[in-house]
């Protein structure tokens, strides 16, 4: 299998070119491996930028089969957007399989999204990635909470700038435009959540600490016993108990987790189980950046009221 492939992906690569020669050449193309980074680096790129995501919004971002048609995009890419924190590990795999100068480490036309952002759950001891734990260097899902995205589009523009001086005014005004609408939301999301404030939740994935803690919630526990790996039947006993204990009523689910296990602890604990979008583009109702807070802010509130 593996000798054929070598041959297929020099044929696409070899395709992948001549594309970009057909291509209108005058927006910049942009990669990024996430929903949500796409979202935002569309909103700050405006109609200069084609953007393209590696991953869908509903696919697990940890663990995406590296793909020659992956390859194809990040070999025409400008810019090249990594959420970092090892969450798109994959991704790396990629940029090696795309062989453009453009995107690799180093490059002007590479942006580390979390860059300068304040990440939570860092190991205090060093973590064995034999053990199969997918955050060894703290939480990665920072793009789901609506603070870090003046950051984020921060760090987006930084890149776009490099890429194309000319319009960084045209960048800066986008963001800036952008901002204000997100602002705007972020009185409403913070009203409707107010009166649930040091309520607690449990998860499927732990996904959700920047998202809660920025809203005052708590997660006391997750179904998995770690990141990424499937629970024991004593901790699911141990996690309902804590469940009736503390009377959590809601179960947060991702799309892309065992759903049927959620619902099973949701109901032996007399909580309900309700699924939030992971990324943009995850569920209905979610293609832009906060079209998806607005969606998780009222599936939560309804589901805590
Ligand atoms: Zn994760």
């Amino acid at each position: 299998m593996r000798r054929l492939m070598a041959p297929f992906i020099s044929l696409m690569l070899a395709l992948g070119l001549f594309a970009v020669g057909a291509e209108a050449a005058d927006k910049i193309r942009a990669v990024t491996t996430t929903t949500d980074l796409k979202a935002l680096t569309e909103v700050v790129g405006g109609d200069l930028v084609d953007v393209d995501s590696l991953a869908r919004g509903s696919q697990n971002p940890h663990d995406l089969e590296v793909r020659p048609s992956l390859m194809i995009k990040v070999r025409r890419a400008d810019l090249l957007i990594l959420n970092g924190l090892e969450l798109d590990g994959w991704a790396e795999v990629v940029i090696q399989g795309a062989n453009n100068p453009n995107v690799i480490p180093g490059a002007p036309g590479r942006v580390d999204a979390s860059q300068g952002i304040m990440v939570l759950e860092v190991p205090t001891s060093r973590v064995d990635r034999s053990m199969g734990d997918v955050h060894p260097v703290g939480n990665p899902h920072y793009t789901v909470d609506p603070g870090m995205a003046p950051a984020i589009t921060a760090n987006i523009l930084g890149g776009l700038a490099r890429v194309a001086p000319q319009h960084r005014s045209v960048f800066e005004r986008n963001r800036t435009q952008f901002l204000g609408r997100l602002d705007e939301a972020m009185t409403r999301w913070s009203a409707l959540l107010e009166p649930f404030k040091g309520g607690k939740v449990v998860v499927d994935h732990n996904m959700w600490p920047y998202f809660l803690t920025r809203f005052g919630l708590v997660q006391a526990g997750s179904i998995e016993e770690r990141p990424g790996i499937p629970p024991t039947p004593t901790h699911l006993v141990n996690l309902i108990a804590l469940m009736k204990a503390e009377h959590i009523k809601v179960v947060v689910m991702v799309p892309w987790a065992d759903q049927k296990l959620a619902e099973r602890v949701a109901q032996e604990a007399g909580a309900k189980a309700v699924t939030l979008a992971n990324a943009v583009g995850a569920l209905k109702g979610t293609d832009t950046y906060i079209d998806m807070l607005d969606y998780n802010v009222k599936t939560l509130a309804q589901a805590l009221r």
